[in-house]
């Protein structure tokens, strides 16, 4: 069966959405650890399969993605820096949560990036793209 490329990177969203929420409420770093590995993946499989055919149609859209890309990294990296739930710590998962819904508002609600990719993939290449991924997550133990 052929998935479909955008309810899976959807899902992926709707995952680390809820595993943030969980962490902040909880204030555990229990799943920070899963956090990190599925957004590493996601953004890894965005910036090598998805977004490549989309920059010829709207660079600027494009490259403020991989800049986004590599501000989560950086918060990631200071998350990690002190994983010992004080607020200082939650502070920090608090603006990895602000970065990640703004980034499945402005892919999927605001459509701007699936818009874009509805636009410039065609049925073979998206599904290319899903299987790449799915590979990836493989091999990283996401599935
Ligand atoms: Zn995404």
């Amino acid at each position: 069966m052929a998935g479909n490329l955008y309810e899976m990177l959807n899902e992926d969203h709707t995952k680390v959405k809820d595993l943030l929420e969980n962490t902040i409420e909880e204030e555990s770093v229990k799943e920070f650890p899963q956090i990190k590995n599925e957004l590493e993946v996601h953004m890894e499989g965005e910036k090598e399969y998805f977004y490549p055919d989309l920059k010829k149609d709207d660079s600027v859209t494009i490259i403020e993605g991989y800049h986004k890309h590599s501000l989560a990294k950086k918060v990631i990296k200071d998350i990690e820096d002190e994983m010992n739930e004080t607020d200082e710590w939650i502070a920090r998962v608090k603006v990895l949560q602000d970065l990640i819904e703004h980034h499945i508002k402005e892919e999927k609600e605001e459509d701007k990036i699936f818009k874009l990719a509805k636009k410039n993939l065609n049925k073979i290449k998206e599904y290319e793209i899903y299987t790449q991924f799915e590979d990836l997550k493989k091999k990283n133990d996401l599935m």
